[in-house]
């Protein structure tokens, strides 16, 4: 029965932690999609508790439930209704690996059957076409058209562009504002002929079984290119990059956001900006770039020197509230993610911001798609588009 073999990924460590969870319910509080739903299966806590009875039952301890496999279908649920944003991990007194543990559980779900036919779908155009929108392979590059985009053989930089900012047009701006920088701070950057998805997605999903066929493949052009910088565009890819590459590409390979990248153009007077705008403008922290990868300073500088307006919104820096389009959420349940989108929406409106910048494409796709649902005034810009007007 496959419910028996459900959770058998997790080792005896974890197993044991989730018996040592104090029950605080600190990380049930602060779950953004938890306030969305009001369902006590998406609540971090609850999870770990309905869990715990599972893993219990291997490990022979007391107190531990057996469960029908409609009652891990429910667990399950909850594990996907989830935008993996490190908000219960960052509150958690024990500072225990949430974010790890709802993958690793997403992982057997999907290994038992349990997965979600949308993942098994997003997974298939990506072994097809290498993308998660099964577009085609070759448009990969359409991007770059009207652009001064090198391909070189050797270079000092590569920039990983990722499938959301190479195949959806609103994003393409971004892409080549990112591209228009590096040319003027006179960066010896590349991208990759045959890039591919990083494989993020497949890991969010749970689906990692042709993770690393897809991670070779970025992997060897890499290396041919003899790069020691990778920038990216996208938090996820950026995660992925560091987590999951950084063994085969070695230590001397940095891997940097281009906010990282931008910010110590300007801090080096590689490239010089014009007189500051003075519109009032915030920055939406994306969870996998603030919380998750520790870059907080940089986007701040950046917005110091384009704009004398710069204001906060609530729930920054570490303690950011998710745009509600992580993890794979919005294809788990469209409208509940946009409506936690809806709620950034409405601070950025309190604080009568006319513009929101971010630094991820999915909080980009999903903060716009929001405002002009909600036929707001807030005008959702990615920062290299901002940074980019600004240039001397
Ligand atoms: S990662 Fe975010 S959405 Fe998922 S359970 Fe934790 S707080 Fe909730
Ligand atoms: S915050 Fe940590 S200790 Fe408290 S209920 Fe959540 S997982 Fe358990």
């Amino acid at each position: 029965m496959k419910a028996e073999k459900f959770l058998g990924n997790f080792g005896r460590s974890e197993s044991l932690w989730m018996y040592a969870c104090a029950r605080c319910g600190e990380c049930v509080d602060v779950c953004p999609v938890y306030e969305e739903t009001a369902d006590e299966y998406t609540a971090p806590g609850f999870k770990i508790k309905k869990m715990r009875g599972l893993v219990g039952r291997k490990l022979g301890l007391p107190f531990s439930g057996g469960i029908s496999e409609q009652g891990i279908k429910k667990i399950v649920k909850g594990l996907y209704e989830c935008t993996l944003c490190g908000r219960c991990w960052s509150v958690c007194p024990y500072n225990y690996d949430l974010v790890s543990l709802w993958e690793t559980a997403r992982e057997s779900a999907f290994e038992t059957g349990f997965g979600l036919d949308s993942h098994v779908e997003m997974i298939n155009a990506v072994k097809a076409e290498n993308n998660i929108f099964n577009r085609p392979h070759a448009r990969r590059k359409d991007w770059t058209k009207g652009l001064d985009v090198p391909v070189k053989e050797k270079a000092d930089t590569v920039y990983f562009v990722g499938c959301l900012m190479s195949y959806r047009g609103q994003l393409k701006p971004a892409a080549k504002a990112m591209a228009t920088i590096m040319n003027a701070a006179g960066e010896n950057w590349t991208t990759l002929e045959n890039e591919v998805c990083c494989g993020v997605p497949l890991k969010f999903s749970g689906g990692t079984k042709d993770l690393e066929e897809l991670m070779e493949i970025n992997i060897s052009a890499i290396e041919s290119i003899g790069a020691r910088k990778i920038v990216f565009s996208c938090p996820g890819c950026l995660r992925m990059f560091r987590q999951e590459y950084s063994k085969a590409l070695g230590k001397k390979v940095r891997m940097v956001h281009g906010i990282e990248l931008i910010d110590s153009y300007i801090q080096s007077g590689r490239i010089k900006l014009k007189d500051k705008l003075a519109e009032r403008m915030t920055y939406h922290d994306p969870c996998e770039l603030s919380r998750l990868a520790g870059v907080i300073e940089e986007p701040r500088r950046i917005f110091n020197s384009v704009t004398s307006g710069f204001v906060e919104l609530p729930g920054n820096k570490f303690n950011v509230v998710c745009c509600g389009g992580g993890g794979l959420y919005k294809a788990v349940d469209l409208d509940k993610s946009l409506g936690i989108a809806g709620k950034r929406i409405g601070q950025a409106e309190e604080i009568n911001a006319a513009g929101l910048m971010t630094a991820c494409p999915s909080c980009y796709m999903t903060l716009s798609q929001t405002a002009r649902s909600k036929k707001s005034n807030v005008k959702v810009n990615d920062f290299a588009e901002v940074v980019a007007q600004q240039i001397e």
